[in-house]
Parts: C-alpha cells; sequence; structure tokens
C-alpha cells in the first residue's frame, strides 16, 4: 500500500538523510532542511493539500542539484511524476554559476505549471532566508542582485496560484525594504 500520507512521509524522510550534513549559508546556520520543509508547507498550503506530487517535489527539489541522488533513485522511490518534476527545477550544475542564473529566467516560462509553483515557493523561502540571516560575506550589491533576480525568475510564474504569489510579494517587498 502506498498512500498520498506514506509517500509524503518518505520523501521527508529521504530529503532530511540527503541533505544531512548541509546547512543555510547565513550566520543561523539553519539546517537545509528547514528550506525544504518550507518550500513544502508553501506549496501544500496554497494548493489546499490538493496535490501530493507538488509537496513531494518541493521536499526533494535540491536532491538532484545537492546531494549525490540521481534521477532513477527518485523514479525508483518516489515515482516518475516527483522525478520529472524535481528533474524540471534543477541546474546544470556542468554550466558557471552565472549562465545558470541566466537559464533559470530564459528557461522558466515553458516550464509547467507545478514546476512554476516551485519556483515562486523556493525563491518566497530564500528571500526569507536572505532578510533574516544573509549569508555571511554577502556584499549590500550581491543581496541587491539576489532579490532583483529572484524577481525575473518569477516573472512568469504569475497567475498560477495567488496564495504562493502572495507570500513571494511578502518576502520580496520585504527584502527590497531591506537590501533595496
Ligand atoms: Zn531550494
Amino acid at each position: 500500500m502506498s498512500t498520498d500520507l506514506v509517500r509524503l512521509a518518505r520523501a521527508a524522510d529521504y530529503a532530511a538523510r540527503q541533505h544531512i550534513a548541509q546547512r543555510r549559508k547565513g550566520p543561523r546556520g539553519e539546517p537545509y532542511i528547514n528550506h525544504l520543509t518550507e518550500v513544502a508547507a508553501l506549496l501544500a498550503e496554497a494548493t489546499d493539500g490538493g496535490d501530493v506530487v507538488l509537496v513531494m517535489a518541493g521536499l526533494l527539489h535540491d536532491t538532484l542539484e545537492d546531494t549525490d541522488t540521481t534521477y532513477e533513485d527518485l523514479e525508483q522511490r518516489f515515482g516518475a511524476e516527483v522525478a520529472a518534476l524535481v528533474a524540471e527545477v534543477t541546474d546544470d550544475k556542468s554550466l558557471p554559476k552565472e549562465e545558470r542564473k541566466r537559464l533559470q529566467i530564459a528557461k522558466t516560462p515553458a516550464k509547467s505549471w507545478r514546476a512554476k509553483l516551485l519556483k515562486l515557493a523556493d525563491k518566497t523561502s530564500n528571500l526569507r532566508s536572505l532578510v533574516q540571516s544573509p549569508p555571511s560575506g554577502w556584499t549590500e550589491a550581491r543581496l541587491r542582485d539576489y532579490v532583483v533576480w529572484a524577481a525575473a525568475v518569477v516573472q512568469s510564474c504569475r497567475g498560477l496560484n495567488a496564495a504562493v504569489e502572495a507570500a513571494f510579494d511578502a518576502a520580496h517587498d520585504e527584502a527590497s525594504r531591506q537590501f533595496g
């Protein structure tokens, strides 16, 4: 038997294990799983708990990029839909950072609605974290650039879900006030 609740709990457990040694860059050093559960909670609330694939992908969205998890691992454990969605929001790590950032802006408009909601929730969490605990060593200019870039990435993600959009806008306003 594989109910939604079981699948979701397994995704949370797997994400926590895979990211076990990672922390946010800021002075608070929040465990990375906090970012993942924040994204998942945003998505779950915004969709009234009606989309388990989206919430699972929220928990797993950084596994391909930041851990040794492979696409096949995700597919085998969580199914093709979840694996494909995580892959859709994963950068090509063989490219330089600036190119990856440029591609996020260029490629997001063509992504699925679920990937767009995930991007919105991800950037919301990142902006909140930037305000609460800015990464050590980041200059004002770099912080400001991130805020501007995040808004550019999600420009094409609007009109899909008012709740996630409102969460992003609130986080973006706060970050703009702080660093703009
Ligand atoms: Zn993320």
